[in-house]
């Protein structure tokens, strides 16, 4: 049998060798497959596409880019024009005082770079033991080798011979305080360097924050000198409706990691923001001070880093930040008047993310499926859930389109139930 040269990402590959979807063109909020459909891209890609497909004043500043400065790493001595001009600009917006800024390639690699240094700089400033990262149960963290052995979904962390990939890693449960100050007692606050956390939980099935849980699990964080990491991979660049959610939710992180948004997917750049007290030993003027030995070739590319600045303007000029935070509302409203469906379990909201958790005689896969005939791509998340978070420039009836199409569908499932 003819298997495609193609191993798909998290995919059971036999499941989907006959049923992938190829798209071939995207514009704004739509796709249109090789089949000739034009689908709703009702998850933003992967979360990501925020100022929407297919932009033509993005594809120029990549073709001037290209013409000017091609590629050039920022190894060592070399920078480049590009790199410096977003590095600057990202510290202008970034959710803390006096940043800095590494960039790499993507969230997975964000993950790495933030928790490496987490420990790293524990380790320069003498206390050694503090090793171990506290992560939450249904976390995700990228799939690189931090971010597979922090993250909470456990399907991702199993099948590699080990518990995990990384050492000393430990979990808790998403929104106890009490579960965060037992891992503190159990394990030693003398031992831990780091706790990570996303704003809103996103691919573990999109839950925002309770109320005051950050507020206090930042205090202890303090309180054991615990570095406090956001994963602003999601959440970064507008989609809550401010700049980041960190802003949002009142959240003073040491480091920050973002990708996803900082380029709506024009191109792969992921990176951190640093706060002073990390950043500081590694730049004094002294020949002993420590290098953070992390960098990778395409860090600082610099068509990568004018993608991101257009972006960025993009964001701005259009107003998409606050476009973000009316389709919040817009979606929220339409998700109260599904959330009383018989087959409806709950419904979810932060900023422009969205999830409707179904009964188990509604499948979020089946439903998901069936919205593709219906013209929207969704998916399912953990815990039987339907994720909508369509781009910041679809129209507010794209949005309750989108809601009242998964209505239709479980009306259609529902008299079967009665029957059955
Ligand atoms: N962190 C979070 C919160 C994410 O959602 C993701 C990707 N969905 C990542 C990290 C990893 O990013 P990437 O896939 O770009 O490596």
């Amino acid at each position: 049998m003819k298997t495609p040269a193609l191993w798909s990402a998290q995919a059971h590959m036999p499941s989907i060798i006959d049923r992938q979807i190829r798209v071939v063109s995207a514009q704004g909020a739509y796709l249109t497959t090789d089949k000739g459909s034009r689908l709703f891209d009702g998850t933003s890609s992967l979360w990501y596409s925020n100022i929407g497909h297919g932009r033509e004043e993005m594809a120029q500043v990549a073709y001037e880019q290209m013409r000017t400065l091609d590629a050039y790493h920022v190894f060592g001595r070399y920078t480049n024009d590009r790199a410096v001009e977003l590095s600057e600009k990202l510290v202008d917006i970034a959710p803390m005082d006096n940043a800095k800024v590494i960039l790499n390639s993507g969230g997975s690699d964000a993950i790495d770079v933030a928790l490496k240094l987490a420990r790293r700089y524990w380790n320069h400033i003498g206390r050694k033991t503090k090793t171990v990262i506290i992560s939450r149960e249904h976390s995700y963290h990228g799939l690189h080798a931090y971010g597979t052995s922090v993250a909470g979904l456990d399907f991702n962390r199993e099948g590699y011979g080990t518990d995990s990939l990384v050492s000393g890693t430990e979990r808790v449960e998403k929104h106890s305080t009490t579960a965060f100050a037992e891992a503190i007692e159990r394990i030693g606050a003398e031992n831990i360097a780091a706790y990570i956390a996303e704003p809103i939980l996103g691919t573990g099935g999109v839950h925002p924050p309770q109320e005051g849980y950050f507020e206090e699990i930042q205090k202890m964080c303090r309180d054991n000198e615990i570095l406090f990491i956001a994963d602003e991979v999601i959440t970064g660049f507008g989609r809550t409706g401010s700049m980041f959610a960190s802003t949002r939710y009142g959240l003073q992180p040491d480091i920050v990691t973002f990708a996803k948004g900082v380029t709506s997917g024009y191109a792969a750049l992921g990176g951190i923001f640093v706060a002073p007290r990390l950043w500081q030993p590694f730049f004094e003027r002294n020949a002993n001070a420590p290098i953070y030995r992390h960098g990778t070739t395409y860090s600082g590319h610099p068509v990568t880093a004018a993608l991101a600045l257009k972006n960025l303007e993009i964001l701005e000029q259009e107003s998409l930040i606050e476009r973000s935070a009316h389709l919040e509302q817009v979606l929220s409203n339409s998700l109260s008047e599904i959330e009383s469906h018989e087959l409806v379990a709950s419904t979810r909201v932060g900023g422009l993310l969205g999830a409707i958790e179904l009964r188990d005689i509604a499948q979020a896969e089946v439903i998901t499926d069936q919205l593709l005939d219906l013209g929207f791509i969704s998916r399912p998340l953990r815990g039987n859930s339907v994720q909508i978070s369509p781009p910041f420039i679809s129209t507010d009836q794209e949005v309750r389109s989108l809601v009242e199409a998964v209505r239709y569908l479980l009306d259609d499932i529902q008299p079967a139930r009665i029957r059955a």
